[in-house]
């Protein structure tokens, strides 16, 4: 457990947190939807335009080779944090959302009529529309692992879907509404005994979990810089060598071919085949930052003080009357998301007054309308957790919810 000061010294590292919202501190607790990023990682990016800037892979000179240098540590640095196999197995992409839309239309040649892709109830719409239309460009079939009451996904469903005719799984590791932790490795395993390939999208993971994707022997697995304190326009895709190797390229162009002719071009080999153009070479180099702080503070603290973050929330604001928790009351399958309801109120009301009390949650379908439908909502409040979030903060939470619900109920 990190003492109060402790706390105050990672808080202190991040500039942002001393903003004034309408002339109230900040509480920043919509960490699902980005964090924020500490001095390190701001000044990297300083330090990146102001020492190295010049394009990778590319120049021999003194400053091309530098960056290339910084670039490819930065991919070790991830192959380590992962526990990949080989650094070639991770791609840079955008984010989560372009890792999935790679996957998913590099793999379409795998596709035939008839065949089956299985998510979840449960997933973030990047995670359902690139299957969705690459199921109806190949007339295969999108099947749903169904939830029960608290967001659990039902296992016994997914056995019962499963077979030779699937092709492909893709289910997030930890969910974005509901802060569940799948039994990711048990739908591996299910799933490889059908032939079938897994996609993890880990896009809530990196920060909150120790993440070890040959342990989990994972196919595929996805997530995004921006949400553990790196910058934004900058993720990773991984996936087997073996695998990545066999699938086509996603974009084509400088970067990514070998040789080039008229009548024919020939692809670089793993990770350059899939990274198509000049690559956000900031963003990788700034998120190296980002993973020396995380390293540092240890994902385990993190992860251990986001649960009594999240177990002391669950137990606040239980108290409040017509309040409706989402995502039932097992922490062990929990992470530090918690999404509510209040009575009969709609989500914005109650996300424009916690505004006015410079408190940040994220309102509405989250991403997931699907899962809005199941429990028959338009949308929900959420308050999601970080390493600089503080229990006086879920204090304050708490009052101003109430003085929103009193508010709300009289007008
Ligand atoms: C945030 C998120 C995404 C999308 O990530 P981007 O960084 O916006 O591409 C996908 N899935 C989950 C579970 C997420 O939380």
């Amino acid at each position: 457990m990190f003492s109060k000061k402790k706390i105050q010294e990672i808080r202190d590292q991040f500039p942002i947190l001393k903003k004034k919202i309408y002339s109230n501190s900040l509480v920043y607790i919509d960490n699902a939807a980005t964090t924020q990023k500490p001095f390190q990682v701001i000044k990297a990016s300083e330090i990146y335009y102001s020492t190295i800037n010049s394009n990778v892979h590319r120049g021999l000179h003194f400053l091309s080779q530098e960056s290339t240098f910084y670039v490819e540590n930065v991919r070790k640095k991830i192959q380590k944090f992962i526990h990949a196999k080989h650094s070639s197995e991770i791609i840079f992409t955008k984010g989560t959302t372009e890792s999935i839309n790679l996957v998913a239309s590099s793999i379409s040649f795998l596709i035939k009529k008839g065949d089956e892709i299985i998510i979840s109830y449960l997933e973030h719409h990047s995670n359902i529309v690139p299957w969705q239309i690459l199921c109806s460009k190949k007339k295969a079939l999108l099947k749903i692992i169904p939830i029960n009451k608290d967001g659990l996904l039902q296992l016994e469903y997914f056995n019962f879907l499963i077979s030779e005719k699937t092709k492909i799984v893709a289910i997030n590791h930890v969910s974005n509404v509901l802060g569940i932790i799948n039994p990711v490795k048990n739908i591996i395993d299910k799933s490889h005994e059908y032939g079938a390939l897994v996609l993890i999208d880990g896009a809530q993971v990196p920060s909150s979990l120790d993440l070890d994707v040959q342990n989990l022997n994972v196919d595929f697995y996805v997530f995004s810089a921006h949400k553990m304190y790196g910058p934004t326009g900058i993720g990773i895709l991984y996936g087997k060598e073996k695998i990545l190797n066999y699938l086509d390229p996603y974009q084509t162009g400088g970067e990514m071919i070998n040789k080039v002719s008229f009548d024919q071009t020939t692809y670089s080999d793993l990770p350059f085949k899939f990274e198509a153009g000049t690559p956000n070479i900031e963003g990788i180099i700034v998120w190296g930052e980002a993973i020396d702080f995380v390293e540092k503070i240890g994902v385990e603290n993190i992860q251990h003080y986001k649960k009594e973050l999240l177990s002391y929330a669950i137990k606040l604001l239980s108290r409040i009357d017509g309040i409706q928790l989402y995502g039932g009351s097992d922490l062990k399958k929990r992470s530090s998301i918690i999404s509510f309801n209040l009575s009969k109120l709609h989500c914005f009301d109650v996300g424009s007054i916690l505004d006015r009390f410079g408190i940040a949650v994220r309102t509405g379908h989250l991403c997931a309308q699907p899962l809005m439908n199941f429990f028959n909502v338009k949308g929900m409040i959420r308050a999601s957790f970080s390493i600089y979030n503080t229990f006086e903060e879920i204090d304050y939470l708490f009052d101003s919810i109430l003085k929103a619900k009193k508010f709300l109920l009289k007008h």
